[in-house]
Protein backbone atom coordinates (compact mmCIF):
# COMPACT_ATOMS: atom_id res chain seq x y z
CA UNK A 1 0.00 0.00 0.00
CA UNK A 2 0.94 3.51 -0.99
CA UNK A 3 1.14 6.20 1.43
CA UNK A 4 -0.48 8.42 -0.75
CA UNK A 5 -3.72 10.00 1.20
CA UNK A 6 -7.04 8.32 -0.71
CA UNK A 7 -9.31 11.46 -1.93
CA UNK A 8 -12.30 12.10 -3.94
CA UNK A 9 -12.94 13.60 -7.28
CA UNK A 10 -16.02 14.21 -9.74
CA UNK A 11 -16.68 12.51 -12.65
CA UNK A 12 -19.51 12.93 -15.04
CA UNK A 13 -20.64 10.14 -17.46
CA UNK A 14 -21.90 12.70 -20.38
CA UNK A 15 -24.92 12.86 -22.23
CA UNK A 16 -22.89 10.86 -25.22
CA UNK A 17 -21.56 8.19 -23.84
CA UNK A 18 -24.74 7.77 -21.17
CA UNK A 19 -26.99 8.00 -24.11
CA UNK A 20 -25.07 5.60 -26.58
CA UNK A 21 -25.17 2.79 -23.19
CA UNK A 22 -21.41 3.94 -22.85
CA UNK A 23 -21.77 4.20 -18.89
CA UNK A 24 -20.80 0.62 -17.91
CA UNK A 25 -17.76 0.41 -20.56
CA UNK A 26 -16.76 3.65 -18.50
CA UNK A 27 -17.61 2.71 -15.09
CA UNK A 28 -15.51 -0.57 -16.17
CA UNK A 29 -12.69 1.49 -17.24
CA UNK A 30 -12.87 3.44 -14.20
CA UNK A 31 -12.51 0.47 -11.81
CA UNK A 32 -9.91 -1.37 -13.89
CA UNK A 33 -7.65 1.76 -13.52
CA UNK A 34 -8.46 1.30 -9.75
CA UNK A 35 -11.22 3.86 -8.55
CA UNK A 36 -13.37 2.86 -6.20
CA UNK A 37 -17.12 4.08 -6.68
CA UNK A 38 -18.45 6.11 -3.66
CA UNK A 39 -21.40 7.70 -5.26
CA UNK A 40 -23.57 7.52 -8.56
CA UNK A 41 -26.51 9.41 -9.74
CA UNK A 42 -28.14 9.55 -13.13
CA UNK A 43 -29.58 13.38 -13.32
CA UNK A 44 -31.09 15.14 -16.59
CA UNK A 45 -29.69 19.02 -16.08
CA UNK A 46 -31.69 21.55 -16.66
CA UNK A 47 -29.99 25.00 -18.52
CA UNK A 48 -30.03 26.40 -15.31
CA UNK A 49 -28.15 23.67 -13.39
CA UNK A 50 -25.69 22.77 -16.64
CA UNK A 51 -24.95 26.58 -16.80
CA UNK A 52 -23.99 26.64 -12.97
CA UNK A 53 -21.77 24.18 -12.84
CA UNK A 54 -19.72 25.21 -16.10
CA UNK A 55 -20.37 29.03 -15.49
CA UNK A 56 -16.19 29.30 -15.39
CA UNK A 57 -17.00 28.63 -19.22
CA UNK A 58 -19.40 31.50 -19.50
CA UNK A 59 -17.64 33.89 -21.57
CA UNK A 60 -15.98 30.99 -23.98
CA UNK A 61 -17.82 30.53 -27.96
CA UNK A 62 -18.66 27.12 -27.02
CA UNK A 63 -20.64 27.62 -23.90
CA UNK A 64 -24.17 27.65 -25.63
CA UNK A 65 -23.60 24.64 -27.47
CA UNK A 66 -21.93 22.82 -23.85
CA UNK A 67 -24.85 23.55 -22.08
CA UNK A 68 -27.56 22.02 -25.01
CA UNK A 69 -25.45 18.98 -25.08
CA UNK A 70 -24.70 18.76 -21.37
CA UNK A 71 -28.98 19.03 -21.33
CA UNK A 72 -29.50 16.77 -24.11
CA UNK A 73 -29.95 13.84 -21.55
CA UNK A 74 -29.29 12.18 -18.56
CA UNK A 75 -25.56 12.02 -17.42
CA UNK A 76 -24.10 10.31 -14.87
CA UNK A 77 -22.64 11.78 -11.89
CA UNK A 78 -20.01 9.65 -9.94
CA UNK A 79 -17.77 10.52 -6.63
CA UNK A 80 -14.78 8.76 -7.45
CA UNK A 81 -11.86 7.39 -4.56
CA UNK A 82 -8.12 7.20 -5.26
CA UNK A 83 -5.19 7.81 -4.15
CA UNK A 84 -4.48 11.97 -6.22
CA UNK A 85 -7.71 10.92 -7.09
CA UNK A 86 -7.87 14.69 -9.37
CA UNK A 87 -4.44 14.22 -11.01
CA UNK A 88 -5.00 10.53 -11.71
CA UNK A 89 -8.51 10.64 -13.38
CA UNK A 90 -7.22 13.42 -15.56
CA UNK A 91 -4.51 11.12 -16.61
CA UNK A 92 -7.19 8.29 -17.20
CA UNK A 93 -9.66 10.65 -19.03
CA UNK A 94 -7.24 11.85 -21.35
CA UNK A 95 -7.27 15.14 -23.24
CA UNK A 96 -10.17 17.17 -23.73
CA UNK A 97 -10.19 16.64 -27.72
CA UNK A 98 -10.11 12.98 -28.12
CA UNK A 99 -7.66 13.01 -31.14
CA UNK A 100 -5.36 14.39 -28.90
CA UNK A 101 -5.90 11.61 -26.20
CA UNK A 102 -3.30 9.09 -25.36
CA UNK A 103 -4.74 5.31 -26.60
CA UNK A 104 -6.42 3.55 -23.56
CA UNK A 105 -7.92 6.63 -21.94
CA UNK A 106 -11.19 7.22 -21.41
CA UNK A 107 -11.84 9.71 -24.29
CA UNK A 108 -9.75 8.08 -26.58
CA UNK A 109 -11.95 4.93 -26.33
CA UNK A 110 -15.21 6.65 -26.10
CA UNK A 111 -15.69 10.68 -26.99
CA UNK A 112 -17.21 11.09 -30.37
CA UNK A 113 -15.89 15.05 -30.57
CA UNK A 114 -13.74 17.66 -28.62
CA UNK A 115 -16.97 18.77 -27.25
CA UNK A 116 -19.01 15.34 -26.44
CA UNK A 117 -16.18 14.18 -25.14
CA UNK A 118 -17.66 11.35 -22.88
CA UNK A 119 -16.57 12.04 -19.63
CA UNK A 120 -16.10 15.48 -16.94
CA UNK A 121 -13.33 15.69 -14.50
CA UNK A 122 -12.55 17.89 -11.76
CA UNK A 123 -9.65 19.85 -12.41
CA UNK A 124 -8.24 20.54 -8.81
CA UNK A 125 -8.97 19.52 -5.48
CA UNK A 126 -10.87 22.55 -4.90
CA UNK A 127 -12.88 22.35 -7.82
CA UNK A 128 -13.53 18.56 -6.98
CA UNK A 129 -14.52 19.86 -3.34
CA UNK A 130 -17.27 22.09 -4.69
CA UNK A 131 -18.26 19.88 -8.17
CA UNK A 132 -18.84 16.97 -5.36
CA UNK A 133 -20.99 19.06 -3.80
CA UNK A 134 -23.09 20.28 -6.59
CA UNK A 135 -24.13 16.49 -6.64
CA UNK A 136 -23.56 14.34 -3.85
CA UNK A 137 -24.71 15.08 -0.29
CA UNK A 138 -22.52 13.88 2.79
CA UNK A 139 -24.67 10.97 3.28
CA UNK A 140 -23.65 9.55 0.09
CA UNK A 141 -20.10 10.32 0.58
CA UNK A 142 -19.63 8.55 3.78
CA UNK A 143 -21.58 5.88 3.27
CA UNK A 144 -19.37 2.73 2.86
CA UNK A 145 -16.82 3.94 4.68
P1 LIG B 1 -11.98 19.45 -19.70
O1 LIG B 1 -11.54 19.92 -18.35
O2 LIG B 1 -10.98 18.52 -20.37
O3 LIG B 1 -13.37 18.85 -19.69
O4 LIG B 1 -12.01 20.72 -20.67
P2 LIG B 1 -12.48 22.26 -20.43
O5 LIG B 1 -12.69 22.53 -18.97
O6 LIG B 1 -11.52 23.12 -21.18
O7 LIG B 1 -13.87 22.34 -21.20
C1 LIG B 1 -15.07 21.86 -20.62
C2 LIG B 1 -15.84 21.13 -21.68
O8 LIG B 1 -16.25 22.05 -22.70
C3 LIG B 1 -15.05 20.05 -22.44
O9 LIG B 1 -14.97 18.83 -21.75
C4 LIG B 1 -15.84 19.95 -23.72
O10 LIG B 1 -17.06 19.19 -23.54
C5 LIG B 1 -16.22 21.40 -23.97
N1 LIG B 1 -15.22 22.10 -24.81
C6 LIG B 1 -13.95 22.44 -24.47
N2 LIG B 1 -13.32 23.07 -25.47
C7 LIG B 1 -14.22 23.13 -26.49
C8 LIG B 1 -14.17 23.69 -27.81
O11 LIG B 1 -13.16 24.25 -28.25
N3 LIG B 1 -15.31 23.57 -28.56
C9 LIG B 1 -16.44 22.97 -28.09
N4 LIG B 1 -17.52 22.88 -28.90
N5 LIG B 1 -16.53 22.43 -26.86
C10 LIG B 1 -15.43 22.52 -26.06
Amino acid sequence: MSDEPRTMTLAIIKPDAFGSGKAGAVLSTLEDAGFRIRGSRVVHLSDAAAGAFYAVHHERPFFGSLVEFMTSGPCMPLALEHERAVPYLREVIGATDPAEAEPGTVRALYAESKERNAIHASDSDENARVELGFFFGNVDLIAGR
